[in-house]
């Protein structure tokens, strides 16, 4: 690939995903703006209302590369706005320290600042240290566009079930296959033309974004990950798109 990631050993991949999030930290917000025309916002709007957030009651979460604090935010805000709950908490965690200082600088504009339902904590997904992670902690585990960037995706399924209580849920949102050959050609050209582009322009930096589109092509499908999840002993709900399966396509499996 573009880096190279066949070739490097897993600490010198984890460094390199490291350096890609460093760099594109500030201008992360604007780029994925740009790259998905604001249907990222949509997507995770959908994501979040789906788990219907603070519906039984006050939840314990955490959001794994929570980086800039967006599932964070929708978690805290659909539980208040829906269930007049302020009791729900997040716990944010990156691997990366400059996107979770630009998470914390989007919550200093809201009401939860300074309040214990939300806690940045820089970590990897891979291996949650147990004396901040316990086991059997948390009600719900969210994890957006942040696992396919990971190096072990066994080892972060492994380390979300062990931090999960008996009966939690375990979910993620992420770029996946089109299967459709007309929307996957115009998505190619989209992601393979453009995006390096606006990288170039928006950013100043034209290799981070390749190596995002590039992390994307190299993900399993849906049916290969779902079969990851249950591996890692999850009750999965079916091998099947749909209600009760163990996943649902958006804008045709782009994500
Ligand atoms: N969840 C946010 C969103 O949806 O806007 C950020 C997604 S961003 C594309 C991917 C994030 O994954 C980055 O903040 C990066 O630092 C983080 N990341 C990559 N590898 C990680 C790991 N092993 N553990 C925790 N976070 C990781």
């Amino acid at each position: 690939t573009h880096f190279g990631f066949q070739t490097v050993p897993e600490e010198a991949k984890e460094s390199l995903v490291k350096n890609v999030f460093s760099s594109v930290a500030s201008s992360y917000d604007v780029m994925n703006d740009a790259m998905s025309l604001g249907v990222h916002r949509l997507w995770k709007d959908d994501y979040v209302s789906s788990l219907k957030p603070g519906r039984k009651g006050p939840m314990r979460c955490i959001d794994l590369a929570g980086g800039t604090g967006d599932i964070a935010l929708r978690i805290l805000d659909h539980a208040r706005e829906n269930y007049a709950d302020r009791e729900t908490t997040v716990d944010v965690v990156d691997i990366n320290a400059e996107m979770l200082k630009e998470g914390y600088k989007r919550f200093k504009k809201t009401m939860y600042h300074n309040t214990p339902q939300v806690r940045f904590i820089e970590s990897n997904a891979q291996a949650l240290p147990e004396d901040v992670f316990p086991s059997n902690t948390y009600d719900l585990y969210t994890i957006a566009f942040g696992i396919r960037n990971c190096t072990s995706i066994p080892d972060v399924l492994n380390e979300a079930y062990r931090v999960l209580k008996p009966g939690a849920t375990f979910t993620c949102l992420e770029f996946s296959k089109v299967n459709n050959p007309l929307l996957s050609m115009v998505y190619d050209q989209w992601s393979f033309q453009v995006i390096p582009i606006m990288g170039t322009v928006l950013a100043g930096d034209r290799d981070s974004y390749q190596y995002l589109v590039e992390s994307i092509r190299r993900f399993p499908t849906q049916p290969e990950f779902a079969q990851m999840i249950a591996d890692a002993g999850f009750a999965t709900g079916g091998m099947h798109e749909g209600r009760g399966g163990a996943w649902r396509d958006l804008w045709g499996g782009i994500a």
